[in-house]
């Protein structure tokens, strides 16, 4: 039986990173992959394929609406079948990236189902029956997420899909009805929505993206209803009837009362994801779960079995790529002796809509809760130079500091390139940064990011361009 230092289940953002960084570290790593290439959700059915299609959709949105105003005469059709073709191929490109560094640090990848028959014994099952017995000194599991259900509502990928099924819909739906008005419902109804289709979001709570700064709620809302997104908000789906040509969608209030049928040609279920961990053995072997079926780890993610540590999805808190990543490398680092380590308060939350939002740190709302005082400096991109040139004045930043030490706690921006610029506000909340030292720092000109040194200035309400 091959032996190993580090067996990883799952080579998705966490259970890829992991291996790599346990691999430079000098460990003996192997991984196992269930799907037939590498990179998870993220590469193959998340984040890349979810962004090429935001990519593509965003220029012929502009070619059709911006291109004109800047003495650009062109006149877009689309090509679907293109544009898909357009996103698998950013997909393999990532995917065999991730091939190449798994070879590149020797690292062994096993294509199969893992599942765990005791600390230290990983059990490999392939496509053609075959199995295959792995010894490993510790195990991470990085097994990730599905997609939520919705009880009574048939995922079929064809009519009602899930995020999967919106990346490669064959045809721009006429409308498209979206349930959940979350980053994944948001971003991919905003795909389509550039591509042709009505996009009606009907969501359980009174407003989108839930768990974001308030006024940035109340604004992404604003701006992607300019853009003719319709939101139905405190509103459920309690019934799909597929019987006819027409989905029959039926959309209740919230808190109960009259229903009214919504008709559309495609439904997509966004309602969230649930960790995933089907098939790996956990009961077996003793693996504690959480009261939301996440697997539970203590602050070195290590679970209740001595030997098995996990990462990424399949554990507590945000579910996201690089927060995944994070844990990975902190993991490896770990087993290797080192002190691995994520700060959980300065992970940047990205919303790939035009505009971006993007937000990293506390929320107002979390401030006022937490008893915090803290100051506001808000900067509207109208008022920023290299915005005006490129027509991109939808939106703002603001910066939340801390009213007795100027520590930044919180940065929420509206605006294009938010996801870029977040990076700006990882890095102030990790070092510790008050406002002033943003304040201070130089920003080239002219640029977006300006707007982030003004909003800086605002907190000591001394911004110049207002
Ligand atoms: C449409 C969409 C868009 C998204 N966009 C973004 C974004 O822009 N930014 C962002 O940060 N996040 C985004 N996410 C979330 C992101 O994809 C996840 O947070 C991330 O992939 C989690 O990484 P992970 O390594 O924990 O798990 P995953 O990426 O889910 O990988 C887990 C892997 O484990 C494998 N596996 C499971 N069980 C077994 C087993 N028993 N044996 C062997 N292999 C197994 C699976 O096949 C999978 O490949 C998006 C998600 C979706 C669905």
């Amino acid at each position: 039986m091959p032996s190993y230092d580090l067996v990883v289940i799952g080579t998705g953002p966490g259970g890829y990173v992991c291996a790599v960084r346990a691999a430079q570290l000098g460990l003996k790593t192997a991984v196992v992959e269930k799907r037939p290439t590498h990179g998870g959700t993220c590469l193959n059915i998340g984040c890349i394929p979810s962004k090429a299609l935001l990519h593509a959709s965003e220029l012929f949105e502009q070619a059709r609406l911006a291109f004109g105003k800047m003495g650009i005469d062109a006149a877009p059709r689309l090509d679907l079948k293109t544009m898909m073709a357009f996103k698998e191929q950013g997909v393999e490109g990532n995917v065999k990236g991730v091939e190449f560094l798994l070879k590149k640090n020797r690292i062994d990848a096993f294509h199969g189902v893992a599942r765990i028959v005791g600390p230290g014994e990983v059990v490999v099952a392939g496509a053609k029956g075959d199995t295959q017995s792995l010894h490993a000194r510790s195990i991470v599991i990085a097994t990730g997420s599905e997609v939520a259900h919705l009880k009574g509502i048939e995922i079929d990928e064809k009519r009602i899909v899930s995020s999967t099924g919106a990346l490669s819909l064959p045809d721009v739906p006429r409308q498209l009805l979206v349930i959940g008005a979350g980053v994944i419902g948001l971003e991919l109804g905003s795909v389509w929505r550039r591509l042709g289709s009505q996009v009606t979001v009907v969501e359980f709570l009174d407003g989108v993206l839930p768990g974001m700064d308030g006024e940035v709620r109340r604004a992404a809302q604003r701006l992607l209803e300019r853009q003719g997104m319709i939101f139905r908000l405190s509103s459920k789906v309690t019934a799909v009837d597929t019987s006819g040509p027409r989905l029959k969608v039926t959309v209740e209030p919230s808190g109960g009362g009259a229903a009214d049928i919504v008709e559309a040609d495609i439904v997509l279920v966004a309602v969230g994801r649930v960790p995933y961990t089907d098939g790996l053995g956990l009961t077996e072997v003793g693996i504690k779960l959480d009261d939301r079926g996440r697997i539970a780890v203590d602050q070195r993610y290590a679970t209740s079995v001595p030997g098995i540590w996990a990462i990424g999805d399949v554990i507590a808190g945000p579910m996201l790529a690089h927060k995944a990543e994070d844990e990975g490398i902190a993991v490896a680092e770990i087993l290797a002796g080192q002190a691995g380590h994520v700060n959980y308060d300065a992970i940047p939350n990205v919303v790939y809509t035009h505009p971006e939002i993007a937000a990293v740190g506390k929320t107002e709302e979390e401030l006022r809760a937490a008893g915090i005082a803290y100051n506001v400096g808000r900067f509207p991109m109208t008022a920023n130079g290299r915005a005006k040139v490129n027509m991109t004045t939808e939106g703002f930043i603001k910066i939340l500091a801390d009213a007795r030490t100027d520590r930044v706690l919180g940065v929420h921006m509206v605006c294009a390139d938010a996801g870029n610029m977040a990076a700006e506000a990882a890095l102030a909340i990790e070092f510790g940064a008050a406002a002033e030292d943003l304040a201070r720092t130089c920003h080239a000109h002219p640029t977006l990011s300006e707007a982030v040194k003004e909003a800086a200035m605002g907190v000591a309400h001394r911004t110049i361009h207002m």
